[in-house]
């Protein structure tokens, strides 16, 4: 039973679903998990590399990318800095970044806007910091990310992947294009007017028909969510063991599962969905379930 689980893909046989593994990314580690490790990876060896022992990076306050890097910079010896945007306030994932040492500063909204002032302003003549753009954007994650095509040992005609910055999903196709796969990626942006994914996605690798965004997923807006998607998610948990966050993983399936009700994906079909991790996200709306 174990063996399934922990294995890195995994079959869902619960019945809408034909067809459906799930590469289990959220199994990498309870707090840098999923997508965020395999972003911060070579982010990690570039600091490394260039002797720096201070990561500083930015997120909101209930970004996964903090607290991920919060984890693997206590980890590896390192110490970690994080602008987060807004009015100071306390939730479970900050205080995770606070017991992994991460110092927080607390900044309005304006300032956010110019990152790399911040790091200026802050860090500029102390060469052992390292900057790290909001949820680790950079040529190093896509490379990361790209790892998980490798990975595979089986082919699939869709790979299905969520995404907020594109970041994961420009390292995805990278990934298919190396590989030279006939595979699909289908992106599910868990924003409003997600179709700036695709400019995102050009700055690390050519565009090529194998991308399909769905751009009619996001429930209303980023960390928007409805009854249907709740339901969805009680049940999709209760009948496969799955945990998904609200957020991003719970739009990703959903829309798997329109696509085949609608029959726009066939039967037969093989689908590999990328279950990112993020399922702190989940706590964080306990009282919407
Ligand atoms: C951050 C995150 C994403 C989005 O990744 P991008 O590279 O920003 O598109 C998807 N899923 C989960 C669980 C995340 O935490």
């Amino acid at each position: 039973m174990f063996e399934e689980i922990y294995s890195a893909v995994q079959k869902i046989t619960f019945a809408p679903f034909n067809n459906l593994s799930v590469k289990r990314d959220d199994l990498i580690d309870p707090y840098i998990s999923g997508n965020k490790w395999r972003k911060l990876k070579y982010i990690l060896a570039k600091a490394e590399e260039e002797k720096k022992t201070h990561l500083v990076t930015f997120g909101g306050a209930y970004s996964n990318h903090l607290v991920a890097t919060a984890a693997a910079a206590s980890r590896s010896g390192l110490t970690a800095t994080a602008f987060v945007r807004g009015e100071e306030v306390q939730n479970e994932m900050l205080l995770l970044c606070s017991l992994f040492g991460m110092q927080l500063i607390f900044t309005d909204r304006e300032s956010y806007r110019d990152k790399q002032k911040l790091f200026q302003q802050h860090f500029a003549d102390d060469e052992k910091s390292y900057f790290i753009d909001e949820g680790g954007a950079s040529p190093e994650a896509t490379i990361g990310c790209a790892e998980i095509i490798r990975e595979l040992t089986e082919t699939y005609d869709h790979i299905f992947c969520a995404a907020g910055t594109g970041t994961t999903a420009a390292g995805l196709l990278k990934g298919i294009q190396q590989h030279q796969l006939n595979t699909k990626l289908h992106i599910i942006p868990v924003l409003k007017g997600g179709s700036f994914i695709e400019d995102e996605i050009v700055q690390h690798t050519p565009l090529s028909d194998h991308l399909n965004l769905h751009l009619d997923y996001h429930f209303g807006g980023y960390a928007k969510i409805t009854p249907e998607l709740i339901s969805f998610i009680k049940n999709f948990t209760s009948k496969t063991g799955l945990l998904l966050d609200p957020v991003y993983t719970a739009k990703m399936f959903y829309a798997i599962f329109d696509l085949q009700k609608q029959g726009i994906i066939g039967k037969d079909e093989k689908i590999l969905a990328i279950h990112t991790g993020g399922l702190m996200g989940l706590f964080g709306m306990r009282d919407k379930f």
